[in-house]
């Protein structure tokens, strides 16, 4: 009896249990091919094979990421989401139209994708940091509610966690990868292409876009008002051969601007700035500029605010109210893309 009970059990053994070793067996070293392939990021795999195991192994693979926190120092390994509702809290006004928080979501969560991607190595143990001028922009929700009255307190976040969970998995690629994502406040009307920023060889889906409505927001316009003497002083701390006398006809000059109206070339003197330059020397929301010689002063008229290269957050909210969904959006700001869900 009893060594029929030990075939019986010997039985089952094989009928069931082997299968079930090889199969998770199996499945591990599929896993194994995967993670490789992926080390190569170069080539990303999100969208290059269709196979749905691919999708849902790349899904799990960005599950999670790890933050640096710049003041601390510390490492803290988060849900891709639940960084999410810090990063577009931080980087877009709650009270903007919800396609707009939504289309920010996208762009933060392929701006995320892109840096893991891309950017390995740069914060060590860490995917990505809290600072905006580095990375991405980053606040708690303990600190972000804080900053909130009371009474919208409770309304804002769930605009917040609405935006990120109502696009859970969506990213902008071009050409089968994660784009890179840029945005900035207010493009003025029209963004910039990053050559023109940047230099070097540009992205083909950051191209010269026009928005309508921009100007209705307070980072459309802007002015910073200089003494003479400090004009001369920031140009100097940079290019040392400055001489200008003010009182001459020319003495600043605008020599070109860029397909986009921002200034490309500005001479103060005997010295040629670009607009990027004069925006860093002096202090701009943007190279997108007039330059007035007053009595005492010179005085900068400012357009838009930033970089002005990919989504403009306050003409994302423009056309939000204006009826586009937050994949129009995204489409608008970023040419021949698509979204898709990984
Ligand atoms: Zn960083």
């Amino acid at each position: 009896m009893r060594k029929i009970i030990i075939y019986l059990f010997l039985i089952i053994l094989s009928v069931f249990l082997i299968p079930i070793l090889f199969t998770m067996q199996f499945n591990i070293s599929n896993i194994n091919v995967a993670n490789a392939n992926d080390v190569n990021a170069e080539q990303s795999p999100i969208v290059e094979q269709a196979s749905p195991e691919i999708q849902e192994y790349n899904y799990k693979e960005y599950g999670t990421i790890k933050l640096f926190h710049e003041k601390t120092g510390e490492v803290e390994e988060l849900e891709i989401d639940k960084y999410l509702y810090g990063v577009v809290s931080a980087e877009m006004p709650a009270y903007f139209g919800l396609e707009a928080l939504k289309a920010q979501a996208i762009v933060a969560r392929t701006y995320t994708i892109y840096k893991i991607i891309n950017n390995q190595g740069k914060h060590e143990g860490a995917d990505i940091c809290d600072n905006s001028a580095c990375c991405q922009a980053w606040i708690t929700k303990e600190d972000r509610l804080a900053r909130w009255e009371e009474d919208v307190r409770e309304d804002y976040w769930n605009r917040i966690v609405t935006a990120v969970d109502s696009t859970a998995g969506k990213i902008i690629t071009y050409e089968g990868k994660p784009i890179n994502a840029f945005f900035h406040s207010n493009s003025g009307g029209a963004t910039e292409v990053p050559l023109n920023v940047w230099g070097g060889s540009g992205y083909p889906y950051l191209q010269v876009v026009q928005t309508v409505g921009e100007d209705a927001y307070s980072q459309y316009n802007s002015e910073v008002e200089l003494t003479k003497a400090e004009v001369i002083e920031k140009i100097k701390a940079v290019h040392s051969e400055i001489e200008i006398d003010f009182s001459q006809e020319n003495a600043i000059q605008i020599l070109e601007r860029t397909e986009s109206g921002r200034i490309r070339t500005v001479k103060f003197g005997n010295v040629n700035l670009s607009g990027v330059e004069a925006r860093t020397i002096f202090g701009l929301r943007s190279a997108n500029f007039t330059v007035e010689i007053l009595e005492e002063k010179i005085k900068f008229a400012v357009i838009g605010y930033g970089h002005g290269v990919g989504m403009s957050q306050t003409g994302a909210d423009a056309l939000a109210k204006q009826g586009s969904n937050c994949e129009d959006i995204i489409k608008h700001f970023y040419v021949g893309v698509e979204i898709i869900d990984i």
